[in-house]
């Protein structure tokens, strides 16, 4: 619609209309029609009274979830993954507790979060180990168990009723409802939609940036206490499936003090430094360059006469720029690009910004261009199992590892008179320098290490400022997970 159609219209519903009271203007109705939502769901979640008093919940559940566009191949179907989740949460006294357990990507992980009104606690089972939260927040660590337990978003809309408003009427799966905005402590607001004959939630959605569109899905609803909880839940983005959730059990109204106890046979490891926000480039060995900042890192290889770039990470015109600082001249001839993950991909339009080919394996290829400003423009050369860059100088060496827990195909970068090694995904290298037990990804990466003779000294990584050694990697995998007991229902 251009803007003087609009405004014709307009004048036109101002004639027709030429008396509009207070109680008519669309804000006002859209907040009066969002309250009569609220009202009739408070009625069919158990009413008004039994929400007010809804102080406590603790569900386990089973969660399978989705690894899209992080799967050990480049396109669907993806891998999918198994969890066991317990969260519990008691408005009272601000007590969160989150307990995840599984697998997937070759991490296995057992951790959990406490938060008890001003502190925090991140526990760390597999590595034994206690860090206490910097800043722990109740709204931010609960939010997502609210987000997928419809009782608890219709306590929400009845204590924020006021930031809420009617968007309009909608069939959803054959049925009409009322869709409602929600806006939380924290985060984007929420879309809720409440069927309009058994008032029940059966949808939520919010668009949340980078991912897109999450869509949350509300299914098998089931009677707790005289409140209905849904036992199934749904959780998609951008209309493909991330998340399904099987609720195991639930408690309501019940002190959750038992699950929100530290436990104190783990060993207490300080808060860790933030990972630096400034760009910062690190010389780890002369004309070798590691430039990052936050948790995305790039090596930089000055040749006699180019410069290779390893690492695809977010943030890579800013670390071009701060390599640019020592190395004036030399133009970007490589990228090298380690794997096909969206969160590694993200440098290839920086790369074709300076022309550089980029290094990929001939499988990745649809992602390389799919990532691209330009697809059919890319320039693109394959590595096949290795790649050697020799100018007489200087030699690097790109070796596919591949396969890996983690993916098919995966690329280091090798510098063998350094004895420099590069790596994405496969060696978690804490800013703290304490090593966690080996994950199957690091164990792989050693066994690469040890089947290709590589004499490694040094290891730098895609997601750590921390330079690495070859002793470093040795502690990781002479450590084994820890055993504690745990306590849920
Ligand atoms: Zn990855």
């Amino acid at each position: 619609m251009n803007k003087s159609m609009f405004v014709t219209i307009t004048a036109g519903l101002m004639l027709a209309t030429p008396f509009i009271s207070a109680e008519d203007t669309l804000p006002l109705k859209a907040v009066n029609r969002a309250n009569e939502v609220i009202d009739a769901a408070l009625e069919a979640y158990g009413g008004a009274e039994a929400i007010t008093n809804l102080n406590s919940v603790a569900r386990k559940s089973h969660f399978t979830t989705w690894a899209t566009n992080q799967s050990r191949s480049p396109g669907p179907p993806w891998d999918e993954n198994e969890q066991m989740s317990f969260s519990a949460v008691d408005f009272e006294t601000k007590t969160f507790v989150g307990k995840n357990k599984g697998s997937g990507g070759g991490f296995d992980f057992n951790v959990s979060q406490i938060i008890k009104a001003e502190e925090g606690w991140q526990v760390s089972y597999r590595g034994g180990t206690v860090t206490p939260i910097a800043e722990p927040d109740f709204n931010t660590s609960s939010g997502p168990f609210i987000r997928v337990t419809a009782p608890l978003l219709v306590k929400q809309l009845q204590n924020r009723r006021q930031t809420s408003h009617w968007l309009g009427e909608v069939e959803f799966e054959g049925r009409a409802h009322d869709v409602i905005t929600l806006v939380m402590e924290v985060g984007p607001a929420l879309s809720l939609y409440f069927d309009k004959e058994t008032h029940l939630l059966s949808r939520s959605e919010r668009v949340l940036p980078p991912f897109g569109q999450v869509d949350y899905r509300f299914t098998n609803y089931e009677p707790i206490e005289g409140i209905p909880f849904s036992k199934t839940f749904r959780l998609l983005v951008n209309g493909e499936p991330n998340i399904n959730i099987d609720i195991k059990s639930t408690q309501i109204n019940q002190s959750i003090d038992e699950y929100a106890v530290v436990p104190e046979s783990l060993e207490v490891v300080e808060v860790a430094p933030p990972a630096p926000t400034e760009v910062e480039l690190q010389e780890v060995k002369k004309g070798v360059f590691l430039v990052g900042a936050g948790g995305t890192y790039a090596m930089f290889v000055e040749m006699n006469d180019h410069v290779i770039a390893v690492g695809g990470t977010a943030g890579i015109p800013e670390r071009i720029k701060a390599m640019r600082e020592v190395i004036k001249d030399k133009p970007i001839k490589y990228g090298v690009m380690t794997h096909h993950h969206n969160d590694h991909v993200l440098g290839v339009p920086a790369y074709q910004a300076e022309e550089a080919v980029v290094l990929s394996v001939k499988e990745h290829e649809a992602v390389m261009r799919g990532a691209a400003t330009d697809a059919d423009s890319l320039k693109l050369k394959f590595v096949e199992d290795k790649y050697v860059f020799d100018d007489g100088a200087r030699k690097l060496e790109i070796i596919d590892i591949g396969p890996t827990p983690h993916a098919k195909h995966l690329l280091v970068a090798w510098l063998p008179a350094e004895g420099i090694l590069f790596e994405a995904d496969h060696f978690p290298n804490p800013t703290n320098g304490r090593m966690p037990p080996a994950q199957a990804v690091t164990k792989r990466l050693a066994e690469a290490i040890d089947q290709r003779g590589m004499d490694v000294k040094t290891i730098v990584g895609a997601h750590s400022p921390r330079i690495a050694s070859i002793d470093d990697l040795r502690r990781a995998l002479a450590l084994s997970p820890v055993k504690v007991a745990q306590v849920s229902p």
